[in-house]
């Protein structure tokens, strides 16, 4: 079954970054100024406007896709009322002259109460991403997060309840956790229903608690062989319950990149993810062949560097396993992304 997430158009999002705004807390994994870059400064709603106008102003590639605001890098709801009323304010005019469709933010589920998921829908937020993380009480804990597993229950269903949509933040290899404790969350983060998912692989960043504790050997991070492998089984629980994984991995940057001192990074963490999971389809789809038999592999061609992996990885293990023989691979254009088509040819 092919597993990849598409929508009809994918929404231009213009995002205004508010580092550690409004939040109290100190996750252990979290230095929010080192991985976004961004000075903790307060934005202001002039700022607000002229981040919006400055990128409406540019030529898109598809101008007919719905652009949305989004709020992104701190707990947005625990900032003041006064302040979520000058930011979402500042958006106003652009909703209201159809500029912009939608607003977006981020925030901790435990922010969130029947009367925000109101005051938000009110405001033209149509998609809160909550910073789940896990939906397991002692890691939860043992991360310093704050919160527990059923604040994240009890988020999701003000927000559907509200009529705004729903994304899960997920973090992969958290202090405490473990591949099964990681896949029994997935599987109830899932039973949640939420619109949409994003799977990162926990990292050291410098500045950060878990930084220190990685300096006295307190916490070991997943390796990027472990965090692909799991990652890809949580992508897979998703895809079964029909739910798009957005994003694997954190968005590349140099000041990230400056910032990791150690942890499973990778500025293609997503592709390796994805690589992964259509070695195991094409696998499974060879493994069904009638043996002695010759066939052409159809693949689309857009999906060439995924089927070959890093270092042509896959198609070294699909030789190695004897599944290659007698079968050519072609790469067909506009073929729809991660089919597989296997015909019998004449020998
Ligand atoms: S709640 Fe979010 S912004 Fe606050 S410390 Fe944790 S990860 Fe950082």
């Amino acid at each position: 079954m092919p597993f990849g997430y598409k929508s009809m158009v994918s929404p231009f999002v213009i995002p205004i970054f508010i580092a550690h705004q409004g939040c109290p807390h100190q996750c252990l994994f979290c230095n929010q100024r080192s991985i976004t870059g961004a000075a903790e400064g307060m934005v202001t709603a002039r700022e607000v406007r002229e981040t919006i106008l400055g990128q409406l102003a540019w030529p898109r590639r598809h101008p007919e896709a719905p652009v949305q605001v989004a709020f992104y890098g701190g707990s947005f709801t625990g900032l003041t009322l006064a302040r979520q009323r000058e930011l979402l304010g500042a958006a106003q005019p652009f909703l209201a002259a159809g500029q912009v469709q939608e607003l977006r933010l981020s925030t901790r589920p435990d922010y969130v109460t029947p009367e925000i998921a109101g005051f938000l829908r009110m405001q033209g937020v149509g998609i809160v991403e909550l910073g789940a993380q896990s939906l397991d009480d002692r890691v939860l804990a043992d991360s310093g997060r704050g919160h527990t597993a059923a604040q994240v229950r009890t988020a999701v269903a003000c927000l559907k309840e509200a009529g705004i949509q729903v994304g899960l933040q997920l973090m992969l290899g958290l202090p405490g956790d473990c591949p099964a404790t990681a896949l029994a969350g997935g599987r109830r983060a899932a039973e949640l229903e939420p619109d949409l998912v994003r799977l990162y692989p926990c990292l050291v960043v410098s500045g950060s608690p878990l930084a220190e504790l990685y300096r006295q050997g307190r916490y070991q991070p997943l390796s990027l062989l472990r965090a692909v492998a799991l990652a890809a089984r949580l992508r897979a629980i998703f895809e079964a319950h029909r739910i798009p994984v957005v994003r694997m991995g954190l968005q590349p940057s140099a000041s990230l990149e400056k910032a990791v001192l150690a942890g499973p990074y990778h500025p293609a963490f997503g592709e390796l993810v994805l690589s992964r999971l259509f070695f195991k389809q094409v696998r499974a789809v060879l493994f069904a062949r009638s043996s002695g038999q010759s066939h052409r592999l159809s693949l689309a061609k857009a999906d060439e560097s995924i089927y070959r992996g890093r270092g042509n990885g896959n198609v070294k293990r699909l030789t190695a396993l004897g599944l290659l023989e007698g079968v050519e691979t072609v790469f067909t254009p506009g073929q729809p992304r991660q089919s597989v088509v296997l015909t019998q040819v004449a020998s």
